[in-house]
């Protein structure tokens, strides 16, 4: 496994012969090592400039995905490319049509911010998050695909993978849920019996058709199962009487069973049922948190509403410190995606983090479930590569 913050010398000799040769011997002093520059003794070393570079990828679904919100055969996503002394790191976000995104849209204020990633020194990342977020409104799938960049890069000029920047042990990863959205029985059947490999399932719920949905699951599997409702029911005597009905379904917790703005009716059903339940759309970023802590008992930290592994991280954080249960989530998305939601997963109580599964075109490998449990990359940065290389 690789060091936790140093480059070898031969790599620290070449840096330094190129740095003569770019940018002339009167210069190399402040072109000493990251790692020098991250600990304050030195500063920041100029390099090249950076440079970013931006793509839409269409992601094609194995099954159609339907969920209360939707239903779509493929997903676009915005990938970022931030190229900088001949590494790139990459990033992705897949933009939220619930709150007005979309790839396009992102890939456009990604684009407008080239002169900041030409100047930006990435080993400040927290500084450099705060500039974006200062800069741009909204476009929180492209901030966490920018933000995903960067700390990809950072990992792996300094030769460690991120969750060892943040502190983490990958052997802490959880268990993994694998999501089934929502659709006819026997299409259900099929999707639960693919999932045979995933010790727990995450079920669409939230449509007239909860019931012939779980009892399809049940006639395949008695593995526990979390439910996902996404706002789906709108009264809360209706959302109860559900709860209440999946708790006798072996069901140990529900997401987002009432819209998010119902805070005082969730506080209402909290009181009255036995699984914990847990905020989605309630929950976007760190400030929402205070207010939900006892409305619900825990709280899905997805990158792309937090804007990114820094932000998801102060996240879950926030919801430790206020007693709540933390869950990592994701979009349907790639292995770029779900390895950085992945990178943040030792620090969580559940993981639903399996975006890259639905999907039948994933670019790029990273993370790996085993027998349900996350297994992280030991690679520097995010650890992801190409699928075709
Ligand atoms: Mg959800």
């Amino acid at each position: 496994m690789p060091g936790p913050s140093f480059i070898t010398i031969k790599e620290a000799h070449v840096e330094r012969r190129e740095c003569l040769k770019v940018i002339g011997a009167t210069a190399v002093t402040a072109a000493l090592p990251l790692e020098a520059t991250l600990k304050g003794t030195a500063r920041p070393a100029p390099g090249g400039p950076g440079s970013i570079r931006t793509e839409v990828k269409r992601l094609k679904l194995r099954h159609t995905w339907t969920t209360t919100m939707s239903s779509s055969e493929y997903r676009d996503t915005l990938f970022v490319y931030y190229t900088r002394d001949g590494l790139t790191g990459v990033g992705e976000g897949a933009p939220i049509v619930r709150y007005n995104e979309d790839a396009v849209g992102g890939q456009k204020v990604v684009d407008g911010l080239a002169d900041l990633f030409a100047t930006a020194d990435p080993a400040s990342f927290d500084k450099l998050n705060a500039e974006i977020l200062r800069r741009v409104e909204g476009q929180w799938a492209a901030k966490a695909a920018m933000d995903i960049a960067i700390l990809d890069w950072v990992g792996q000029r300094l030769g460690t993978p991120i969750h060892r920047l943040f502190g983490l042990d990958p052997a802490d990863a959880p268990l993994t849920t694998f999501s089934i959205g929502i659709d006819t029985p026997e299409i259900t059947r099929q999707k639960v019996r693919e999932a045979e490999a995933y010790p727990v399932l995450k079920v669409k719920v939230g449509l007239a058709t909860d019931e012939p949905t779980i009892e399809a699951v049940r006639s395949v599997t008695k593995k526990p199962l979390r439910v996902d409702a996404n706002e789906g029911w709108t009264n809360k005597e209706e959302a109860l009487r559900k709860i209440q009905w999946l708790e006798t379904q072996g069901v140990e917790m529900i997401e987002q069973p009432l819209p998010a703005a119902m805070l005082e009716e969730t506080r209402w059903l909290r009181d009255r049922v036995n699984i914990p339940i847990f905020a989605d759309e309630a929950c976007l970023h760190a400030a929402d948190i205070p207010k939900l802590a006892d409305a619900y008992d825990g709280v899905n930290v997805k990158l792309d509403k937090a804007g990114g592994i820094l932000q998801g991280y102060r996240m879950i954080l926030i919801a430790r410190a206020l007693g709540l249960k933390t869950m990592l989530g994701c979009m349907v998305s790639s292995s770029v995606s779900v390895t950085a939601a992945a990178q943040l997963s030792p620090l969580v109580d559940f993981a639903d983090l399996d975006g890259n599964l639905l999907i039948g075109n994933d670019p790029y490998q990273g993370v790996t479930v085993k027998d349900g449990k996350l297994i992280l990359p030991t690679t520097p940065g995010l650890g992801v590569r190409p699928t075709s290389v």
